[in-house]
């Protein structure tokens, strides 16, 4: 098996390295990583600077190497399968991330993101995150890896397939072990409390704002934003296609002849 494996919190970070050395021996392991933490980056891609490639010895991992890339996290899957591999992967995986991505924040991840690259490219991919502990201490990343590798063996045995996206989540794991493992659909509820703009400073016409902390997810029930916090592993596989295919039926339905226009 060729696994390509990225992330959005940078090629030093533990998570990355933790799941590479827990999927090692199902085959190559190709680490292609931004070179700096991109969190939130969703799947931007870079048009206008040029993406610098770096050879990089992972941190805790002698003699395995990757490669950082000066972008985004979609950037390093898109340019790992286009130039940088010598063959396709057979499997893309991104993370572990340090966080979670359930609910509506899976918009904003670069994690998923950089799954749903390969996933856009044809190729299986898998999403890895783990909750960050509730008094902001890091996460069990050598814990979480243990399980991301159990979930992908039953994922591998079932057989994924050409284009198959799967967002997984591990919660704390620093204060209980997970309750068991919840197949679920994604919350797609809003923020409990308003997240909030802080202003920071001001200077004669300018004025800078930064995200406030207290962000979080409502919770929605059967979903993975519920399930996570009840302790659950969640498994939410994910579509590309964005079609609300209730709205697309009815809204085909509609007259679309526009007044005063023509079509050809
Ligand atoms: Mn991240």
């Amino acid at each position: 098996m060729r696994i390509l494996l990225s992330n959005d919190d940078g090629i030093l970070a533990p998570g990355l390295c933790r799941l590479a050395a827990a999927v090692r021996d199902l085959g190559t392991v190709s680490v292609v990583a931004p070179d700096s933490p991109q969190s939130a980056s969703a799947h931007a891609i870079t048009l206008l600077e040029p993406l610098v490639v770096r050879t990089v010895e992972l941190p805790d991992m002698e003699g395995v190497l990757g490669q950082s890339v000066s972008g985004r996290p979609a950037d390093c899957v898109r340019l790992a399968i286009r130039n940088l591999l010598d063959q396709p992967p057979t499997l893309v995986l991104s993370g572990i991330n340090r966080g979670a991505n359930i609910g509506i924040n899976i918009f904003y991840s670069g994690t998923v993101a950089a799954a749903a690259e390969g996933a856009m490219l044809g190729f299986p991919a898998v999403a890895f995150s783990v909750e960050i502990p509730s008094d902001g201490s890091e996460p069990d990343y050598g814990r979480a890896a243990c399980y991301c590798r159990r979930i992908l063996d039953i994922l591998l045995a079932d057989g994924l397939t050409r284009g198959d996206l799967v967002n997984v989540n591990i919660p704390d794991l620093t204060r209980r072990q997970p309750r068991g493992v919840r197949v679920t659909p994604q919350s797609t509820a809003g923020v409990e409390v308003e997240d909030e703009y802080i202003l920071q400073a001001r200077s004669g016409q300018e004025r800078s704002y930064r995200i406030g902390d207290k962000y979080e997810l409502r919770h929605q029930d059967h979903t993975d934003v519920a399930y996570l916090a009840e302790g659950y592993i969640t498994i939410t596989p994910l579509h590309i296609d964005m079609t609300n295919h209730d709205r697309l039926a009815s809204l085909a339905h509609k007259d679309w002849t526009l007044d005063g226009h023509d079509f050809a």
